[in-house]
């Protein structure tokens, strides 16, 4: 199987999960990212001329060095957890910045941002099983700490994100996603009118299409698409 045959195998699986959806979901189509992490440019190319068009790191190290040589046209996401003093190296390039988990992360990335005069679009990223080893808020200070974010000028933020437990069976994640997305529509109505609350990222290769099931807009697969990692 080529990384292009599997891009197209986790399309279909998409669309026929969308199609089983029990809930109204996320708006719009479900936009998958190619999580590129311990991946090399050459198949990153790949990947994007197979037609695809976000990527994910979790690095800032190493999304720096791939950002230098792919440029900007794709989307750029940001899945991994963020330290505040690597913000100044992640604003330039993400996108969407899944990962923020604090008020002192957030009060940091409207800094930078503010000075690159960019409006920087976050997730907040929430510990839904609440997993000691996992990052990630809990579910009940989240619309607390998205209210606080939601003054901050250059920050813009957008929805959730989980990282769902690993069970062998996929079915054993759909109450984790099930709560997320009632979490994601409580935003929607906690949020004054005018900001936009329209990704839900959750779902990875072992679960995405139960993700989709539940309202997931985002998915973040790297396995199903590049094969195990080195
Ligand atoms: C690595 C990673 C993924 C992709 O995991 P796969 O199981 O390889 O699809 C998705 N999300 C996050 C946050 C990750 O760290």
């Amino acid at each position: 199987m080529t990384i292009a045959d599997n891009i197209c195998i986790t399309k279909d699986h998409i669309q026929e999960a969308v199609s089983r959806r029990i809930v109204a979901g996320a708006p719009g189509p479900v936009k998958l990212v190619a999580v590129t992490k311990n991946q090399s440019i050459g198949d990153m190319k790949e990947a994007l001329t197979a037609g695809i068009s976000a990527i994910g790191e979790n690095r800032i190290q190493e999304a720096v060095g791939k950002f230098a040589e792919l440029g900007s046209i794709p989307e750029w996401h940001l899945i991994g957890h963020l330290q505040t003093n690597k913000v100044h190296l992640a604003v330039p390039i993400f996108d969407l910045i899944h990962s923020v988990d604090s008020e002192r992360l957030a009060v940091e990335i409207n800094r930078i941002a503010g000075k690159m005069g960019k409006r920087q679009n976050i997730l907040l990223q929430v510990n839904v099983a609440g997993e000691a080893t996992k990052y990630g808020i809990a579910p009940e200070e989240t619309l607390d700490l998205a209210w606080k974010i939601s003054k901050l000028e250059s920050l813009c933020i957008r929805g959730l994100m989980t990282i769902a437990p690993y069970y062998t069976d996929k079915e054993d994640t759909r109450l984790v996603f099930r709560n997320l997305y009632g979490l994601f529509t409580a935003l929607q109505e906690a949020m004054p009118q005018n900001i936009l609350i329209d990704s839900l990222s959750m779902g990875m290769t072992n679960d995405y299409t139960v993700a989709i099931e539940e309202g997931a807009n985002i998915v973040r697969i790297g396995t199903g698409i590049f094969g195990a990692r080195k």
